[in-house]
């Protein structure tokens, strides 16, 4: 049950992916930006042109962009917590995401501006299932029931198209880890990044996602074996982000054993079986939608 006395607000979850983006517009479109908020949650692990294109689909709609911040990025969460986030949990996503969009939605909306937040979301018709999730936990959240929407599935666009409408109507250059794509094999075509977030280093990322990361960025996927290295040290614990069979699978593994022989038809196809297991264990987070 909703409460209807407070004037509503429109809150766009603003994640610097294009979804999101187009979720925002269609938001104030329909209801004014006067009405409406573009909102951010900073994990601090941003790829910097994130941060360009935010700025530059803020300007496109005359906002400004509501910045919210817990102030540790996700490897400062793992360590207060003891915990190195992986493909099944990652305390990063609860803490530095839902914690502030829930403190924002609590202090500053309702209860500073008695105000009624209605949230949007950038996903897509094909991803029904994660709506659903999202709806269910925002009507059983902590504080009070909150109205959640999704523009593209009510309107039937897929992500495809929203890309083909910010480059092509609005003029805005997408995040660059949208462009990778892989130029031979198999692959050749995809899209080597799942999303835009956390600069390619999500820890939910799974088999695949590391690999594209290794393959395009690979200053940035060693910073991530040292970080798992040094957990691993820290806690005296078998821990690591990637999991097979359920069991701890290290970067350094991956990439000594896998990654870096790839051009091996024998290695290629542990790696064929690898990828096999993002679908048991890669769980998407609110980042990957928001
Ligand atoms: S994108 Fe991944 S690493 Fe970043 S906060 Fe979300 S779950 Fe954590």
């Amino acid at each position: 049950m909703f409460i209807l006395d407070r004037k509503p607000v429109h809150v766009a979850m603003f994640s610097g992916g294009a979804s999101s983006a187009y979720a925002a517009y269609t938001m104030v479109q329909k209801y004014g930006k006067e009405n409406c908020i573009l909102f951010f949650t900073n994990t601090l692990w941003e790829d910097e042109d994130n941060y360009r294109f935010m700025d530059e689909v803020a300007e496109y709609l005359g906002m400004e962009i509501t910045e919210r911040l817990d102030g540790r990025n996700p490897e400062e969460v793992f360590h207060d917590t003891r915990f190195l986030g992986n493909s099944r949990m990652a305390k990063c996503s609860e803490i530095l995401k839902v914690r502030q969009t829930l403190l924002f939605i609590d202090d500053e909306l309702i209860n500073n501006r008695n105000l009624q937040p209605i949230l949007y979301f950038g996903i897509g018709p094909h991803e029904q299932h994660r709506a659903d999730r999202l709806k269910e936990f925002y009507e059983h959240n902590c504080i009070e029931p909150i109205e959640t929407r999704f523009p593209m599935i009510e309107s039937y666009v897929e992500e495809e198209k929203v890309r083909d409408i910010i480059e092509n109507q609005w003029g805005i250059k997408l995040p660059r880890m949208y462009y990778y794509e892989y130029t031979e094999g198999e692959e050749k075509g995809q899209k080597i990044f799942t999303h835009a977030n956390c600069g390619g280093r999500c820890v939910r990322g799974g088999f695949q996602h590391y690999k594209g990361l290794y393959l395009v960025w690979k200053d940035q996927y060693l910073k991530q074996e040292e970080m798992e290295e040094r957990f691993r040290k820290e806690l005296d614990k078998n821990v690591s982000i990637l999991k097979k069979d359920g069991k701890p699978y290290t970067l350094k593994r991956y990439r000594t054993e896998i990654l870096e022989h790839l051009d091996n038809v024998e290695v290629k196809e542990k790696y064929d079986v690898l990828k096999e297991q993002d679908n048991d264990n890669v769980i998407p987070c609110v980042c990957t939608f928001s």
